[in-house]
């Protein structure tokens, strides 16, 4: 049963979107450009549990960089270090996919090993303006596990 169950899952990789399995930009953690890396953000990022953290300029559907917790261990939450001087020093590669992107494809980027992470956006072409990509998630490899073992995967 539990077999059956991998393989249809592992089939239904050809036809799903990351759309269906990703985390909305609204209920996504992230953090302002313009943050300080003071005691409260420090806490606030520890509490979130995450181990990457998107950062937006002006808007949450603006993403610029990506922190990922292991950067911060050297920083000492009493130089209230500025969040953009530790993004620059890192440059860790931001990676995006299309909503409408199949799960077998994402599974093959997230192989290759450069991040397991990707920033999901659509275009944007409604309203009068040029067309603008917009960001609607953000979706992991464990995502895209949880779809083949059809169950969640509880967090350490
Ligand atoms: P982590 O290592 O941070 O626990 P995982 O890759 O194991 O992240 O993903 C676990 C779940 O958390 C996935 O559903 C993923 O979409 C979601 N997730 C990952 N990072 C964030 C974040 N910064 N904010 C909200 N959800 C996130």
């Amino acid at each position: 049963r539990e077999e059956m169950n991998i393989i249809q899952g592992a089939l239904e990789l050809r036809t799903k979107t990351v759309e269906v399995v990703m985390t909305k930009v609204e209920d996504c953690f992230m953090l302002p450009s313009d943050a300080t890396l003071d005691f409260n953000t420090m806490s606030s990022i520890m509490e979130s549990g995450y181990t990457r953290i998107p950062v937006y300029e002006k808007e949450r559907s603006n993403i610029v960089d990506i922190l990922y917790v292991k950067d911060l261990a050297f920083v000492d939450p009493d130089d209230c270090t500025p969040l953009s001087s530790i993004t620059r020093f890192y440059s860790h590669p931001l990676h995006f996919v299309f909503s409408d992107t199949k799960l077998d494809a994402v599974l093959e980027e997230f192989k290759k090993g450069r991040s397991h992470l990707a920033i999901v956006q659509i275009v944007n072409s409604e309203g009068e303006g040029d067309p603008f990509y917009e960001v609607m998630g953000l979706v992991t490899l464990e995502d895209v596990i949880e779809e083949i073992i059809k169950s969640e995967i509880l967090d350490e």
